[in-house]
């Protein structure tokens, strides 16, 4: 018998991963996630960073990290419920309630756990959660820890929410709506204003991920909810902390009752050490460059603006996109990763999408224009785009 020790079973499946041309080795970053960077040993222009505002490399961010270092030291010590709740914690909940317009907010590790922790600590047996069937794999995790019973609805599409509301409503005691704020994927917008009102309708509660609308949307970047106006209707409002804001950890936003419930049921909160005083430190100083001016998000809006505009006038579809999340979408698998490919050896970074994480046919690269790139960088890139758009016939 094969000895077991030498993981036979998995080097099959690597093997598969091989045959079906999916094999990646990660790529090694040499430096900071900047707008251009130094990738597998080659300079390129990065557009595929969440890094939107640039903060993952700002001094007073690295400033900020260094202070707390020195006063709070490298790490928490224990999780939050025993002795790793410093009072920095704390007050970055505060800075980040002000920021949301919320009454509360419990941080977590990350935007992931946040979602695989809150969602089965909110939701119980004889409830329902009903997910955008494109919501991110944090939320059906999440969902999945959950002993809840779990529906799909149309992605965005106001109709099969409404449907499957009515079918349910009668049947369990609470019934919890899930979208993503943005989609990432195709940068479209959820049409909260209509779940919302139909969870009042229907009398359920309503959870949206921000992790690609927090620093993005709303006034100085304060998310979905408030570029909607809908402070008070959306119950879990959820954000990144490692997108936009450039660090680590993830939050809910909401009411103090949320907060107090999950200080004694979140479960990432009472079993994993909380984040390191850095990370805080760097967080709060980012919240607070966000509340004194919308600079940064004003740049990155310009930014995806002016280079969607240059890829369209080439002729490629861009898709829905509302927010600069900007995909290019090339259909065929194999030819996505092709475009990818020549666009690296061309001096731009841009990552290929395919299915699964895509439907079938509907492969695309996906741009993150963020703050920190310069216009003479967004030109680069377009050219490189154009280049490559007419070798591979993408282009006329
Ligand atoms: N939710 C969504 C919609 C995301 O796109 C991501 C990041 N890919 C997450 C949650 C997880 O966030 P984090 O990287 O902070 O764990």
């Amino acid at each position: 018998m094969a000895n077991v020790h030498e993981l036979n079973y998995l080097k099959e499946k690597i093997q598969d991963l091989k045959d079906q041309g999916v094999y990646r080795k990660l790529p090694i970053l040499e430096g900071a996630n900047e707008a251009e960077v130094i990738l597998n040993g080659k300079k390129v222009i990065n557009l595929s960073s969440n890094n939107y505002l640039g903060f993952a490399n700002h001094p007073r961010l690295k400033k900020a990290a260094v202070d707390a270092v020195e006063k709070y030291g490298v790490g928490a010590g224990a999780v939050r419920t025993i002795v790793g709740n410093m009072d920095l914690h704390e007050e970055l909940e505060e800075v980040l309630a002000e920021f949301k317009r919320e009454e509360a907010v419990m941080t977590f590790q990350s935007g992931f756990n946040c979602n695989a922790g809150t969602i089965q600590a909110i939701t119980e047996k004889g409830d329902l959660i009903i997910s955008d069937e494109l919501n991110h794999a944090s939320i059906i995790d999440g969902a999945r820890l959950s002993k809840a019973n779990k529906t799909i609805y149309k992605h965005n599409d106001m109709d099969s929410l409404e449907k499957v509301l009515k079918d349910n409503r009668d049947n369990y005691r609470n019934i919890l709506i899930i979208t993503d704020g943005v989609f990432s994927m195709d940068g479209d917008i959820a049409n909260l204003p209509e779940i919302v009102n139909l969870a009042e309708k229907y009398e359920a509660m309503t959870y949206v991920d921000d992790a690609h609308g927090s620093g993005v949307l709303g006034e100085n970047g304060r998310g979905t909810v408030d570029h909607f106006g809908l402070h008070g209707r959306v119950d879990f409002s959820i954000g990144t902390l490692s997108k936009a804001i450039g660090v680590i950890g993830g939050y809910v936003a909401g009411s103090k009752t949320m907060q107090e419930w999950l200080s004694h049921r979140g479960r990432p909160l009472l079993f994993s050490t909380s984040l390191p005083p850095a990370a805080v430190g760097a967080i709060i100083e980012a919240v607070k460059m966000l509340m004194e001016s919308s600079e940064y998000t004003d740049k990155l809006w310009a930014n995806a603006k002016y280079f969607k505009e240059k890829l369209g006038k080439l002729g490629f579809n861009t898709g829905n996109s509302q927010t600069p999340i900007t995909p290019v979408i090339i259909g065929d698998e194999a030819k996505t990763m092709e475009f990818s490919r020549k666009l690296f050896e061309n001096g731009v970074f841009v990552s290929g999408i395919v299915f699964p994480t895509v439907p079938k046919g509907t492969g695309r690269v996906r741009c993150m224009v963020t703050a920190g790139h310069t216009q003479e960088q967004l030109d680069r890139a377009v050219k490189a785009f154009e280049k490559v758009g007419k070798e591979m016939n993408i282009l006329k």
